[in-house]
Formats: structure tokens, C-alpha cells, sequence
């Protein structure tokens, strides 16, 4: 795991998460409070795997913001990026489990604070100090956030920091699908890597394939790296030179929350010290080994944060 700081950008929120899977909102017995928030569990996975994260985004200045920025830095996350608004409120999600596993969300906001940070709000020498730039999620979706993001984007890549984003796709919350397609293309060859979920990539290219050929239709030549992550049929990778896929890990999901961004934080913890891995087959594959470890060791815990599992814990899923 990596030295170099690895900052993401983005909402954090706590997550409502039923205490019995396959039943509605309204039928759930009671609710886990578990914190996430893509972003947010991007950089704890980073930071409990023994990397340096840091968090860039917006709460509200009441107790859940306070309880979520507690959480950060107890879990070793850099908290200097992070603003509280006065007035607006931290979001809030509400999960469904269904029994498969997968999930669904309810969000409250009205506007949540996360969607009011502003440009000026921003730790440049925060952002400058970084080796890779992570972001992705709803922060596209409406103003200031929008601006602060494009502007952290801009000033990332400036700065030489690796871009990496997942679209984090949560169609409820765009004004319409065109509309989300839209503007997550609009920042797509920005990025120097992308990972999408097959869901996401069906979305994207607007076909129910998840192939090479819909895979490649999504690639841009400022690309470093392309992933698709399949759940239990593990992921997909795509550069310049080659392209190939890694088996997933044998487990019993109970939820896969969370699942997505700890692969990605497994995968930028391993390449910020040496982005020359994004260009050596065999030590990519190596590292996507250990993003699918993570990311099936994080399906099976309820909630995000709660579940992201330490090296030691890869290590052993690996070796089993
Ligand atoms: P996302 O959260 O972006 O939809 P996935 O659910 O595909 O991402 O999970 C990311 C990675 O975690 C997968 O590529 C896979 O390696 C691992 N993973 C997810 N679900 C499972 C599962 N049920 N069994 C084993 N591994 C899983």
C-alpha cells in the first residue's frame, strides 16, 4: 500500500441500512446507521488498507455532519477538506436490502449540504498535494457542487494528480436519464482512469451487452485505465495495449454496499506510488486480485464503512 495521498471528493452521508434483508422500508424491523457516501468509503478503504486519504466535500453543521467527520478521522482519513454548511442539513439514505443482496436508496435532500460547497470553499493545497484526485457521484448534478467539482477537477490535474472517477450512477437523483448521460460523458475524457459497474456501462452506452465492444465504445484515448466491475463475476480491464478480465472471490454476500469503492480504493491504494503498473499486464492483474478480494470481503458485512476490510484481511482471503 502506497505513501502518497490519494484525495476524494465528494458527499458523504449516513446510510439507513434495514436489520433484515428482502423486506421494504416501511416492513423493516429496525435500521443499522451506517456511514458512506462513494467517496467517503473510498478513502476510509484507502486508509484502513494502510494508505493516505484524505476527504474533500461538505457537511451539514449538525450532529450526523459532526458524527461522519468523527468517523473520518478515526478511521485515519485526512479531515482538512472538509466544510460544514450552516444552514442546510447532512444528507441522508435510506436502503433497501433485497434478498439477492443488492440494494436501493431513498435520499433525503433538500438541498443536503454536500450539494453546497462552493468553489471558493475548496483546500487547494490540499488537492495540489495529491498524487491521485478521486471523485465521481452526485456532485455533478446541481450548483455550487457542480462548479466546486469542476474546479477541483481542474486544479487536480494541474497539479499532475492521477484522475479517477466512477460515474457512482443513482438515477433518482438527475432531473431525467438523458440528462445524467449527458453530463457524465461531458467529463468522461478528463479522466485518466474509469471504472464503471456493468450496470452503469448499460446505461452508458445504452445497450443491455456488457462485452469488449461495449466496453471499448466507452473508451477515450486520454485513458489510462478502463474497469468494469460485474459483482460476483469479478471485473473487466481495458488500456491502450491489452485488455482482459480477473475471476471474483468466492463468498456469501449479505450486502453489497460499499462493494464498488472499496475495489477502488484497493486498486489507487496499490498504483499511487507507481502508475507504471497501469501499463504491466501481469501487475495490474495482480492488483485487481486484490480490489476483487476487497470488494467481495466488503459484500459480506451490512453497510459500507463497517465492512471494508484491513490488508491483513485481503491477505488472507487471497491466500485461502
Ligand atoms: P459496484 O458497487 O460498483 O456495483 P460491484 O458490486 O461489481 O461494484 O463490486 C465490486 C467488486 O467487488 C467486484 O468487481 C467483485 O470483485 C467484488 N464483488 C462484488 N460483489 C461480489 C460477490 N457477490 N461475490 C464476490 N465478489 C464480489
Amino acid at each position: 500500500t502506497g505513501n502518497g495521498l490519494i484525495v476524494s471528493f465528494g458527499e458523504m452521508l449516513i446510510d439507513f441500512v434495514p436489520t433484515t434483508s428482502g423486506v421494504s422500508l416501511a416492513e423493516a424491523p429496525g435500521f443499522l446507521k451506517a456511514p458512506g457516501g462513494a467517496p467517503a468509503n473510498v478513502a476510509i478503504a484507502v486508509s484502513r488498507l494502510g494508505g493516505k486519504a484524505a476527504f474533500v466535500g461538505k457537511l451539514g453543521d449538525d450532529e450526523f455532519g459532526h458524527m461522519l467527520a468523527g468517523i473520518l478521522k478515526e478511521n485515519g482519513v485526512v479531515a482538512d477538506g472538509i466544510t460544514f454548511d450552516q444552514g442546510a442539513r447532512t444528507a441522508l439514505a435510506f436502503v433497501t436490502l433485497r434478498a439477492d443482496g443488492e440494494r436501493e436508496f431513498m435520499f433525503y435532500r433538500n438541498p443536503s449540504a454536500d450539494m453546497l460547497l462552493k468553489p471558493e470553499e475548496l483546500n487547494l493545497e490540499l488537492i495540489r498535494s495529491a498524487k491521485v484526485f478521486h471523485y465521481g457521484s452526485i456532485s455533478l448534478i446541481v450548483e455550487p457542487c457542480r462548479s466546486a467539482h469542476l474546479k477541483a477537477m481542474e486544479v487536480a490535474k494541474d497539479a499532475g494528480c492521477l484522475l479517477s472517477y466512477d460515474p457512482n450512477l443513482r438515477l433518482p437523483l438527475w432531473s431525467s436519464a438523458d440528462e445524467a448521460r449527458k453530463q457524465i460523458l461531458s467529463i468522461w475524457e478528463k479522466a485518466d482512469l474509469i471504472k464503471v459497474s456493468d450496470v452503469e456501462l448499460e446505461f452508458l452506452t445504452g445497450s443491455d451487452k456488457i462485452d469488449d465492444a461495449s466496453a471499448l465504445s466507452l473508451w477515450h484515448p486520454n485513458l489510462k485505465l478502463l474497469l468494469v466491475t460485474l459483482g460476483e463475476n469479478g471485473s473487466r480491464y481495458y488500456t491502450k495495449n491489452f485488455h482482459g478480465s480477473v475471476d471474483a472471490f468466492h463468498v456469501k454476500a449479505v450486502d453489497t454496499t460499499g462493494a464498488g469503492d472499496s475495489f477502488v480504493g484497493a486498486l489507487l491504494s496499490k498504483i499511487v506510488d507507481d502508475q507504471s503498473i497501469l501499463e504491466d499486464e501481469p501487475r495490474l492483474r495482480e492488483v485487481l486480485k486484490f480490489a476483487n478480494a476487497c470488494g467481495a470481503i466488503t459484500t459480506t458485512k451490512k453497510g459500507a464503512i463497517p465492512a471494508l476490510p484491513k490488508e491483513e484481511d485481503v491477505l488472507s482471503l487471497i491466500k485461502a
